[in-house]
């Protein structure tokens, strides 16, 4: 059974159990709509995420699912508190079980999602692992726009300067060419 590589949206809902016992392969997008907790935890949400998964049963009969989800979002600068986009991406191994004890019971590397009727809600358990990958703060690297009160502001840079803070080498290399 091939699905095709689609740009087309994931099913919302599945029966993961099915879906294990038909060695099923799904690719596609969850559409910026249906993450509304990730669009609260950002700036914005730049575009669909991305999702690969692949659903199986491991030697020990666990329901599997393993994936990946890529997306972009924008968050704002600690610095400068303006925009800049950071690309979000994920690796995952999930234990589909269909309760807590179950989930307690899964090897380590297994996560636990728990199905806990027919259908799983996989927009959601997704978006779950966009937001365990979300950088917890953001700074620009150099065209941060708030850089002079960076410099200012940073007291470790008082005694030994200059060779940890890219922007004062930057600065130097600008500036006073003569020495090095
Ligand atoms: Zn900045």
């Amino acid at each position: 059974m091939s699905i095709p590589p689609s740009k087309s949206e994931l099913p919302r809902r599945i029966d993961a159990r099915k879906l294990v016992q038909r060695e099923q392969q799904l690719s596609g997008k969850v559409p910026v709509a249906g993450l509304e907790r990730l669009a609260a935890a950002v700036d914005s949400v730049e575009e669909d995420v991305r999702a690969d998964l692949e659903f199986a049963r491991d030697l020990q009969g666990h329901f599997t699912v393993t994936g990946q989800v890529h997306g972009a979002v924008t968050l704002l600068c600690q610095r400068c508190l303006q925009p800049m986009p950071v690309p979000v991406e994920g690796e995952f191994h999930w234990g589909v079980v269909w309760s807590e004890e179950q989930g307690k019971a899964l090897p380590k590397e297994l996560d636990p999602v728990i199905q806990d009727s027919d259908e799983l809600d996989l927009y959601e358990v997704l978006e779950d692992e966009i937001l365990l990958n979300l950088p917890m703060v953001a700074y620009h690297d150099e065209e941060c726009v708030a850089s002079e009160h960076f410099r200012a502001g940073d007291e470790s840079a008082g005694e030994d300067e200059q060779r940890e803070n890219p922007f004062k080498v930057l600065e130097q290399l600008k500036g006073s060419s003569g020495k090095s």
